[in-house]
């Protein structure tokens, strides 16, 4: 108990005041001048996906752990569809902590990105600009420097780190996670993996108040294709077999009420912290099951003739399932409710869902690191509404905690593939240190 105690004072002061015996003291303004530098390079590597070709990025990521003396290595699912991995060797008292970012990028409009190329890594009103500037290229170069920071210290460590980048994570992640898991889970084999998902924002959560949300779940994506059929015929005589008509009433009866739903303790754990969510789009996705429209296809023609009643009409559905609910009866309850005209196809069935506990050693290392640096901060478990890598991690057993350790205002999350992607520079310093001390504190424990 005394040692723990005299341990756990140490630790404090080693993260407090990096002078140490685990190597020189930290000097963080050249690492974050560096990383800015890294950051601007890495974004002018075009890795739009599709194609999603990140030779160039990969060999760009490897020349830089091999100027520092560390051994890669590559993983190539496919031409130009590359992973790579680096490692810091531990004791092995503990499995791996993995930093897991892609490489891949979705694409950019570059006539849309007002007086920035989006792949020109430029620094503009203090941001980097540029596509995958948060997502995800800008984690990854954070979580590049605390990782190369632990080597450059030669912090003693009890359990291997391992930095890897992947690709193809765009696109739903075959040649990269996916790949891995399939291939190569042995030589992972992690207990905690960092990923993207959650952030800090002053207002999101709710509106003035510093949360960070790091993300322990994520909805699944049940994406449907509805057809309905019909009688063709000429729009001046309108007749029952119309299949626009049959279509339209059937999307009212399926939007008409509420969705059914499940217990939600990760949100429950939330609120009980928070209080009342400020009411916008994204706290409404992350408290409940939610159906988007997401296409209608109709007509005969194109353009369409507006006098010619069609014999077909689709719409597609994308549904985000809350972790918990049965996907099978959420379909029952869809297709009563559309009728048996309808015919409902899953085109993307959704996967089964793992929440990563939060009374976690990593959990309270990352919430104590972000607190040392924004002491008005609250951190929360959450659940997040979109897909990451760290779905497929967690299937396998691994703890995964999505979280960027930085404070974004809104504009700058809805930026992420949007038109104007940018992350601030002067966030780089906390950015990286959250992620070092929260790696020291798990890794020498
Ligand atoms: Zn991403």
């Amino acid at each position: 108990m005394i040692y723990f105690t005299l341990r756990t004072l140490c630790l404090l002061f080693l993260l407090v005041f990096p002078t140490t015996s685990m190597g020189q003291e930290v000097d963080w303004k050249p690492t974050v001048g560096e990383a800015v530098g890294t950051l601007q390079q890495y974004l002018r590597f075009n890795t739009t996906n599709p194609p999603g070709d990140v030779t160039g990025a990969a060999d760009f990521l490897q020349d830089i752990f091999e100027r520092e003396g560390i051994t890669v290595k590559r993983y190539e699912a496919a031409p130009g569809k590359i992973n790579l991995s680096a490692r810091l060797k531990g004791t092995g008292d503990g499995k791996p902590i993995l930093l897991l970012h892609h490489m891949d990028v979705v694409p950019a409009d570059a006539s849309r990105w007002d007086s920035v190329d989006p792949f020109g890594g430029e620094i503009k009103d203090g941001h980097i600009w540029g596509r995958g500037a948060i997502d995800m290229k800008g984690t990854g170069v954070l979580q590049l420097y605390a990782f190369l920071t632990l080597a450059r210290q030669k912090v003693p460590l009890n359990r291997d780190v391992i930095f890897m980048a992947v690709n193809d994570e765009e696109i739903g992640g075959t040649m990269g996670t996916r790949y891995m898991l399939d291939h190569h889970y042995d030589e992972l084999d992690p207990e905690y993996i960092l990923d993207e998902g959650g952030i800090g924002s002053r207002e999101i959560f709710v509106n003035g108040k510093l949360v960070f949300g790091i993300s322990v779940a994520e909805k699944r994506a049940l994406w449907l294709r509805l057809t309905a059929r019909g009688i063709a015929g000429h729009g001046s005589q309108p007749h029952a077999q119309n299949p626009n008509d049959k279509l339209m009433h059937a999307l009212n009866r399926l939007f008409s009420q509420p969705f059914p739903t499940v217990p939600n303790p990760v949100l429950d754990a939330l609120v009980s912290r928070l209080g009342p969510l400020s009411p916008n789009q994204f706290t409404n996705a992350i408290r409940q099951t939610t159906v988007s429209l997401t296409s209608l296809r109709s007509g005969v023609g194109d353009p369409p003739k507006a006098n010619v009643i069609p014999s077909l009409a689709v719409a597609t559905l994308d549904t985000r399932l809350l972790p918990g609910m049965d996907a099978e009866a959420f379909l029952v309850e869809v297709k009563s409710r559309l009728g048996d005209e309808i015919d409902v196809e899953v085109i993307h069935p959704a996967s089964q869902s793992v929440v990563t506990p939060h009374d976690t050693a990593m959990f309270r290392a990352l919430s104590s690191a972000i607190t040392r640096h924004h002491p008005d901060a609250t951190v929360v478990p959450m659940i997040i509404p979109y897909g990451t890598d760290s779905r497929m991690f967690r299937l396998r057993g691994a703890k995964c905690y999505g979280i960027l350790p930085l404070v974004l205002s809104a504009e700058l999350i809805a930026s992420i593939h949007g038109d104007a992607e940018r992350i601030p520079v002067d966030q780089f310093e906390t950015g990286i240190r959250i992620y070092y001390e929260s790696l020291v504190e798990v890794a020498t424990r």
